[in-house]
């Protein structure tokens, strides 16, 4: 055998030891799973995640091992134990399911846990609508959008967020949702590290995950007004560490940082040359004093932005990015490869929105929001009050399992979201402000009468 020969041999031998290790490891994870599912614990653990970095960290100064590299395959193992685990708990996502299953029984369902809002699009939606077929909206367009329309929501954005946005920097993306995708597949390669503030909207979680990318949690606390420790996120900060997520006002808690704490998570953010995915879509929900992550003017920002809550259009799929010029350039890439382009006459609808008024929906919102304060307040029950957004994140003096909540009520037509959706919040449920004022009463009526 010559030499080469011996060496592939002795990589094959251990490629296929460490496979069947992996396997064992696997079976154990599972194992652990189902303990903590037994147990109502949460899958992933901060502390103890910490301790096997530590482990790692001193192995690797033992054995004269790049860190890196071991931090790197350690992310690798950690996210295959909470894909393992996953599938053991018990997934939010079936209350919903159940709730439409429900209802096609023919069960009436007050829905407290979507965040729909009600109201009808702005009125020119539906004049756009019509004539989009007459002005030949019928073509494959360019995938980073309509420029008529990037060139209106630049200057939408220039006016409304403090910031000199051009064309360039924005993209139109098919709401949202799929901004954030794109933002968190692009710019981050399996095993980099991204900073997620819980409770936090799910999608940020397993946009991650489904991209091999470790997220490392900064938990807050009712207690602590939703306030994120900025040394807890220096201190989880590392090589491998690439992107910050950030949503104020924040779903669930409707919380909006205060400016001098925002200032400081950027320049850590800054200091350790992050991206800030900042998901900005309750923007116009916001009743206190709320700043841009665009006013910083951070190149390495993205700022996801949407039509489904401003402007009551979820359905029709409509949201955009707004970035530097070269991040823009990168993930049109992933855009064009996954949809070629936005659907063009739903961006002539929206660009037409923008010139409707829609600040009465924001008012109505809070109006409802401040209506369900006074019922929470009556009932007893613990929230922080909302600064914007539609939500409001609330728990009983007595800490209850709302998952277990959530299902009654449901057996009794009520829907709310369960706590544990938001990450390990467990005792805490999300009441949503998208029903008139009479519905959301008769809602809180029943929840109630379950506690
Ligand atoms: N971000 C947050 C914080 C959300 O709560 C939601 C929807 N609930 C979205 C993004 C998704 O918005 P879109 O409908 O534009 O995809």
């Amino acid at each position: 055998m010559t030499e080469l020969e011996e060496l592939r041999k002795r990589i094959e031998e251990i490629t296929i030891e460490m496979l069947s290790l992996l396997k064992t490891r696997t079976e154990i994870a599972h194992d652990i799973g189902k303990i903590k599912n037994q147990q109502g614990m949460s899958i992933s653990n901060e502390s103890r995640e910490d301790e096997l970095r530590e482990l790692i960290k001193k192995q690797c100064h033992e054995i004269d091992f790049n860190s890196n590299t071991a931090l790197k395959f350690l992310n690798f193992l950690l996210n295959e134990s909470v894909k393992v685990q996953s599938s053991e708990s018990n997934n939010h996502l079936a209350i919903f399911l159940k709730a439409k299953e429900l209802e096609e029984q023919g069960k009436k369902i007050i829905h407290l846990e979507v965040g729909e809002p009600d109201f009808q699009p702005p009125i020119n939606v539906k004049k756009s609508l019509s004539e989009v077929y007459d002005k030949g909206f019928g073509k494959y367009g360019p995938a980073k959008g309509l420029p008529e329309f990037r060139k209106k929501l630049a200057e939408f954005a220039s006016k409304n967020f403090d910031a000199k946005v051009n064309l360039e920097n924005v993209m139109v993306t098919p709401g949202a949702r799929f901004g954030v995708f794109l933002a968190i597949s692009t710019l981050l390669d399996p095993s980099d590290e991204i900073i997620v503030i819980e409770p936090a909207w799910p999608a940020y979680r397993q946009c991650a995950i489904n991209s091999g990318i470790k997220v490392r949690s900064i938990k807050t606390t009712l207690e602590n007004e939703w306030e994120p420790n900025v040394n807890e996120i220096s201190s989880c900060i590392n090589n491998n560490t690439k992107m910050i997520v950030l949503n104020y006002p924040n779903n669930p808690t409707g919380k909006i940082l205060p400016k001098e704490l925002q200032d400081q998570i950027v320049k850590i953010a800054k200091k350790h040359d992050l991206y800030i995915l900042s998901d900005e879509i309750y923007s116009n929900y916001s009743n206190v004093e709320w700043h841009s992550i665009l006013s910083y003017n951070y190149e390495k920002s993205i700022i996801t932005q949407s039509f489904s809550k401003s402007h009551s259009m979820t359905g029709y799929r409509i949201g955009y990015l707004i970035s530097s010029q070269k991040i823009i350039e990168r993930l049109t890439k992933l855009q064009t490869l996954c949809l070629t382009n936005v659907s063009e006459p739903i961006q002539y609808a929206a660009m037409k929105s923008l010139e409707d008024d829609v600040t009465n929906n924001v008012k109505i919102m809070n109006d409802r929001l401040t209506k369900l304060q006074e019922i929470c307040k009556n009932m007893e029950l613990e929230f922080v009050r909302p600064d914007g957004a539609m939500y409001i994140f609330a728990r009983t003096k007595n800490p209850i399992n709302t998952s277990e909540l959530s299902e009654d009520l449901l057996n009794n037509g009520v829907a709310i979201a369960p706590g544990i959706g938001f990450g390990d919040y467990n005792e805490f449920f999300r009441i949503s402000a998208c029903l008139d004022v009479k519905r959301l009463i008769e809602g809180m009526d029943i929840l109630k009468t379950r506690l």
